[in-house]
């Protein structure tokens, strides 16, 4: 059985948080699914994720064109964000699987460009956007340990 869990944040610094607790739970090759619009928070909760990982957060942005940013750190996060991809083939030859299965984190905003592509057991971040500033963060955990064991 996964298990859930949702909060709503009020401010960037409370969905960062949320990435950092997260972060402590984490062991190589764990992937971490991000879904939510523009704006939703997902950038802002991968540099919690960062700075749980001991890595420096304002190194973690939104990239323009890079798809893949990798930060090496005692467990280095692999940044992935498919804004700009259309879900299809195209995903197929970022031979993503490689970062799935690498010795670190791999975070992917805009994963539901991965539809149609096989999916490793990942722990999945919904966010949403709840008026002002507040955010709708669900954190699912999948049944299986792989993505979820503790350093
Ligand atoms: P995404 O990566 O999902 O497109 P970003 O993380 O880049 O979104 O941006 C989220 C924006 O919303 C930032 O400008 C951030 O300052 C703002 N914001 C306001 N309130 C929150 C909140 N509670 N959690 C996260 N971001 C928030
Ligand atoms: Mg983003």
């Amino acid at each position: 059985m996964s298990s859930r869990k949702t909060w709503t944040t009020h401010t960037p610094d409370e969905t960062e948080a949320i990435g950092r607790d997260l972060a402590a739970r984490l062991g190589p090759g764990a992937v971490v699914l991000l879904y939510g619009d523009l704006g939703a928070g997902k950038t802002v909760f991968v540099k919690g994720l960062g700075a749980g990982l001991g890595i420096d957060p304002r190194l973690i942005t939104s990239p323009t064109f890079v798809l893949i940013q990798e930060h090496d750190g005692p467990l280095p996060l692999y940044h992935i964000d498919l804004y700009r991809l259309e879900p299809g083939p195209a995903v197929l030859e970022l031979g993503l699987e490689e970062y799935f299965s690498g010795r670190g984190v791999t975070a992917v905003e805009w994963a539901d460009r991965l539809a149609g592509s096989p999916l490793p057991p990942a722990i999945v971040v919904r966010m949403s956007d709840a008026g002002g500033d507040a955010r709708t963060i669900e954190v699912e955990f999948p049944d299986k340990p792989h993505s979820g064991g503790p350093r």
